[in-house]
């Protein structure tokens, strides 16, 4: 059986034909004969994971699979995670949030503009959504792009490509710096005051990853120090379980945010977008016991 904690979209089910889907009113006896789950992580909870007995395998609707109780997951459930379904729509706002900055949009005063053109870009991350971003920097304003990452899925959109461990040495090259890593142990606060200090003049930092990839107080103490580096996020520092969008940051000029509303939370056309390919890595799964996404438990525990 198949359980979504989300209402399923009718393709979604037309996809998933000839299995038993339950996406409403799910109950203990539902729960026990669970085979895969489909949820936003943070839905997944010890209660839920003890009731689920026959659960093979959890689909996140999420890209990143950060937020699942990892160290109460048995170890023979996979977890796939959603990479790939919002690599346009967070792609668009990350250039939206990028613009935004370099132009500062909205504002009632009068402020100076940053040029984009032929400047380099420097990607952390280098993923679906990552990849996505690059590409458009490359094409759209004949940008340099630079990418610090573990994997490169397109390496074709970047001109150089570093390790993460490389990245106190390249920080200082980025005109744009745009953070699309996913949060795990390795990458919680790599952005932090000591890294951060080292950006170039003018450098516009863009992050639509994790909040907690960076730290809030050393970007806020960047901000106050050089005001003219400049800061956009749509994500925010998880406080008391839930991400908090009340963050000092707002107090500055040099800064700009959205809540959280790049991916899924944007409404229902990516929503329905990010369950489509969600339950087409579910069927993939089930029809061969292999799909997109695999999650590293190692990088969470
Ligand atoms: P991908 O898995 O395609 O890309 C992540 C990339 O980062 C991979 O190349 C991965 O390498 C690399 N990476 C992982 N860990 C490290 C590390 N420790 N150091 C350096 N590189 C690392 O995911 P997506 O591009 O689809 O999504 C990326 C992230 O964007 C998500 O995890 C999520 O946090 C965020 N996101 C935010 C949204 C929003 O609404 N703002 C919506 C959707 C996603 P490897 O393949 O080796 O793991």
């Amino acid at each position: 059986m198949i359980i979504s904690f989300v209402k399923l979209p009718e393709e979604a089910k037309k996809i998933l034909k000839g299995y038993e889907v339950v996406d409403g009113n799910i109950t203990d006896e539902i729960l026990q004969k669970a085979k895969v789950i489909l949820a936003f992580p943070r839905t997944i909870n010890e209660t839920i994971i003890k009731k689920a007995k026959n659960l093979e395998a959890i689909q996140t609707i999420t890209a990143g699979a950060d937020g699942l109780p990892y160290s109460i997951l048995p170890r023979n459930i996979k977890v796939f995670s959603n990479a790939g379904a919002f690599n346009h729509s967070v792609s668009e706002h990350a250039w939206a949030l990028i613009l935004g900055v370099a132009k500062m949009v909205g504002r009632k005063k009068a402020h100076r503009t940053y040029l984009l053109h032929k400047k380099i870009l420097l990607i952390l991350g280098a993923g679906e959504i990552g990849s996505e971003i690059a590409r458009i920097g490359k094409q759209a304003f004949f940008m340099h792009v630079i990418g610090v990452s573990r994997t490169f899925k397109y390496p074709q959109y970047f001109d150089e490509k570093y390790n993460p461990n490389e990245l106190s040495e390249v920080i200082s090259r980025g005109d744009v710096i745009v953070n699309a890593l996913p949060l795990n142990k390795y990458t919680e606060r790599i952005l932090n005051y000591e890294i951060l200090r080292k950006v170039k003049e003018n450098c516009i930092i863009v992050n639509i990853g994790r909040g907690d990839t960076m730290d809030e107080d050393g970007i806020y103490k960047l901000l106050k120090e050089r005001p003219d580096v400049r800061f956009a996020t749509d994500v925010f520092w998880i406080k008391e379980g839930r991400e908090d969008f009340d963050s000092k940051l707002w107090e500055l000029d040099n800064f700009m945010g959205t809540l959280h509303i790049a991916g899924a939370g944007g409404g229902e056309e990516v929503m329905n977008y990010a369950i489509i390919e969600a339950v087409k890595n579910i069927r993939q799964y089930l029809e061969t016991g292999k799909a997109r996404n695999p999650v590293k438990f190692e990088d969470y525990l």
